[in-house]
């Protein structure tokens, strides 16, 4: 058995655990990642970040690297597929970046390599110990000791199982599928290229919905469909050729013939959180921590801003800096945030109407989202634009997203790739702390303010500029 030393192991190398594994490695830790598949399936639940994603990816200089390997660029977001846009919200990225989620991961593992640290794959996590002092990780052939490992595992999570943790929430009815599908030709009506999610998707009986998404090579797409009210005994079970073949004829009619399906997945309409993401020196961040019906494309984007949340204050613990508790306010705001989501979901899925009433509702429910605020509400739930942890400060920029500033030549976002905190000031100012990289800027969002303190995530964390209760 192999034997090795970290500071931290990272269990999955999703999206969520390869982000993770970059901001560790950023801040100079010493991180394992073990991946259970020997190698990359190359497949893609996902196909798009959202906005803030966008952003975050930005504040790290990673979104150059995304963007090179997307297939569209989506000017509006979807609230059950009724299209809401970002016009609303001050934002360099008002766009969904179209980008099949293996593309991310690659994005990701290539950043995560240029920083010396290689993702150990067929190295499947199957128990750990902890004790005061660290944690043991077995996976198959390999045993690492550390002082804290993560669970980026999926919606499977071995690691959430092992520490017995409820995983409840709203309890569905249906499914749905998604396959990506090589048709003969173009289905009529069938947009070539994705530039809104607008009647990407439609109902075509009660409960249910059908959809295509152009993924960017001729004819191929990305096939959704589904049913509010029933679902087949075994979820996991494969989803046979036939039944994409026939959802396929029953929505564009016989003339429509599919030349290969190249993936087809199954996936259940629950909502699950987990009831605490921390279990002493034991995390959970993505899908390890929650799961949803896959409504307004957030899952990926919810996993990666738990990874750019948990990182700095991961590191910030590890190496003494850390106030006391700061490690705690990982699950106190990303539980809240994906709780939200899955409230936003929840309420999604109800749209998709099963009667007549709710076919009305839904037509109201498209009206209302003409009104300018309530498009900016909508679109700021599933972007994750509208983002705000709590602080002690009352300003309302305290908390809040530091929208990206042009800088003379650059821009706001630059100056946090090296995952510093980051002071913006009116005044000349000396760095509060080796931690806090200084800027003086000359004007800030928030007119009344002078200097605002923003975190490594890019949230403010003091409209006076203190690092009080951030950086020991
Ligand atoms: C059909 C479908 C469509 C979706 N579409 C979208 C969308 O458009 N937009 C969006 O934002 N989200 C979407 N999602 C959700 C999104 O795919 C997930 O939220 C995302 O994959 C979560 O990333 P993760 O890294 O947390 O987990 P995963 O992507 O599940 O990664 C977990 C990794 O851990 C590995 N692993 C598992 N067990 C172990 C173990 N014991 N030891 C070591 N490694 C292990 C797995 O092999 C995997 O590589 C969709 C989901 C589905 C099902």
């Amino acid at each position: 058995m192999r034997e090795l030393i970290a500071e931290v192991v990272v269990a999955g190398a999703g999206p969520t655990g390869l982000m993770l594994a970059n901001e560790l490695a950023l801040a100079g830790v010493d991180v394992v990642v073990l991946e259970r598949l020997p190698v990359r399936t190359g497949l893609s639940k996902a196909l798009n970040l959202q906005p803030r994603t966008a952003e975050v990816l930005d504040l790290r200089g990673l979104l150059g690297r995304a963007e090179e390997r997307s297939f569209a660029t989506v000017a509006d977001g979807h609230f059950a597929v009724i299209p809401v846009g970002y016009t609303g919200w001050d934002t360099r990225h008002p766009y969904q970046v179209g980008i099949p989620q293996a593309q991310v991961e690659a994005a990701l593992e290539e950043r995560l390599a240029e920083q010396g640290v290689e993702v150990l794959r067929g190295h499947e996590l199957t128990g750990f110990e902890q004790d005061a002092a660290g944690v043991t990780v077995t996976a198959r052939g390999l045993r690492v000791r550390a002082a804290y490992l993560v669970g980026c595992d999926g919606g499977r999570s071995a690691v959430r199982k092992a520490l017995n943790l409820p995983f409840e929430g709203i309890e569905g009815r249906g499914h749905g599928v998604s396959a990506d599908v090589l048709f003969r030709t173009t289905p009529p009506g069938a947009p070539t290229r994705w530039r809104s999610m607008g009647n990407m998707v439609t109902s075509h009986s009660p409960g249910k919905f059908i959809g295509l998404i152009p993924l960017g090579e001729p004819n191929l797409y990305r096939l959704s469909y589904g049913d509010r009210l029933s679902r087949p005994a075994d979820l996991r079970a494969e989803v046979p050729e036939a039944e994409v073949r026939a959802a396929v004829r029953e929505r564009f009619g016989d003339e429509v013939e599919v030349e290969e399906i190249r993936w087809a997945s199954r996936y259940s309409d629950d909502s699950r959180l987990a009831a605490k993401y921390r279990v002493g020196r034991v995390l959970l961040a993505g899908d390890a921590a929650h799961v949803h019906f896959p409504a307004g494309g957030q899952g990926l984007n919810l996993g990666v801003q738990d990874a750019m949340n948990l990182g700095w204050k991961l590191a910030a613990e590890l190496r003494g800096r850390a106030p006391a508790g700061l490690l705690d306010t990982y699950e106190e705001e990303r539980r809240a945030v994906a709780n939200r989501v899955l409230q936003n979901v929840a309420a999604q899925n109800a749209l998709i109407p099963v009667t007549p009433d709710q076919l009305a509702l839904r037509a109201l429910f498209r009206d209302l989202t003409a009104i300018p605020e309530v498009e900016r509400h909508l679109s700021g739930l599933v972007s994750g634009l509208d983002i705000r942890y709590a602080t002690d400060e009352t300003h309302p920029a305290a908390g809040a997203r530091l929208p990206d500033l042009l800088l003379g030549e650059g821009f706001a976002s630059d100056l946090f790739h090296k995952g510093k905190f980051v002071l913006l000031t009116k005044t000349p100012a000396p760095a509060p702390h080796p931690e806090v990289v200084v800027a003086e800027v000359p004007d800030l969002p928030w007119p009344d303010l002078t200097e605002v303190l923003v975190r490594p995530d890019g949230y403010v964390a003091s409209t006076t500029g203190s690092t009080d209760g951030w950086l020991a």
